[in-house]
């Protein structure tokens, strides 16, 4: 079985959701602490979100099937940090949660080749499937769009100070799509009241964003991180969190966002 699930599209975007996987391996659950086999962390319920809007656009859709705790899909593969000076943070293979908790019990943390074999076992599967898909939508459409979305909890002391906008897009500072996509996406947030948001706030895009969007290629790529507040009750078990009502308040906001991106595309 696939470490990935890819549903190909029509249209020349791919949503990527590198953060929804839940499962952990057999042989990494006795090294954790008990706590993390519900990994906490996870983008919840972000695939019941786009996988809808990636059916009616007729986007491409790349989900994986692991938890973040075995391997982060959005972080560099040699781990350098991708907010150098930040206090809190995890890499590549996390060895905390977002609590800043240990992860794994005493003695059990990864070593470099525990670290190199879960990179080429996971890592590279899904930056693989990615990329081949950039490049079927690129050779059909000349120019493709890449769309991540990501979600966390509103409040995680360790990673940021107070309570995080609802929205916040992200494009490396403008350098992972064309300006005028940024612009574009800007002004479609600022013209809405009922979701605070930021454009390359705290959160500018993470590995993937920065990786494939390469707008002289013709690779535009957009984060989106969305707080859980959005859609889920964050005090309650996330695994169960999901509500409908809130998710049918952000989800026509979402679709908004990937049409926009769809009509800006040259
Ligand atoms: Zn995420």
């Amino acid at each position: 079985m696939s470490v990935f699930r890819l549903q190909q599209g029509r249209v020349p975007l791919l949503i990527s959701l590198p953060h929804v996987g839940t499962e952990i391996p057999p042989e990494l659950q006795g090294r954790l602490q008990p706590r993390a086999l519900a990994s906490e962390d996870t983008d919840w319920h972000l695939e019941r979100l786009y996988a809808p809007l990636a059916q009616k656009l007729g986007a491409s859709l790349l989900v994986p099937r692991y938890s973040r705790y075995v391997i982060d899909l959005n972080r560099p593969p040699d781990d350098r940090p991708l907010y150098p000076g930040a206090v809190g943070g995890t890499g590549l293979v996390p060895t905390r949660f977002f609590s800043s908790e240990p992860l794994y019990r005493d003695g059990a943390e990864p070593d470099a080749a525990d670290i190199a074999a879960r990179r080429q076992a996971y890592w590279q599967p899904y930056h693989d499937a990615l990329d081949a898909e950039l490049q079927r939508l690129q050779a059909e459409h000349g120019q493709v769009l890449l769309f991540e979305g990501h979600s966390i909890r509103s409040v995680l002391p360790w990673l940021f100070d107070g309570e995080l906008p609802a929205l916040n897009l992200g494009t490396a500072d403008g350098a992972s799509c064309a300006p005028a996509l940024t612009e574009r996406l800007a002004a479609l947030l600022a013209g809405q009241t009922r979701f605070s948001q930021v454009v390359n706030g705290r959160f500018k895009g993470g590995y993937i964003t920065r990786h494939h969007g390469r707008p002289e290629q013709g690779r535009h790529a957009v984060q989106l991180e969305m707080c859980q507040r959005c859609y889920m009750d964050e005090a309650a078990d996330p695994a169960g969190a999901f509500d409908e009502t809130r998710a049918a308040e952000v989800a026509p906001l979402l679709e908004s966002l990937l049409q926009e991106m769809l009509a800006w595309r040259p």
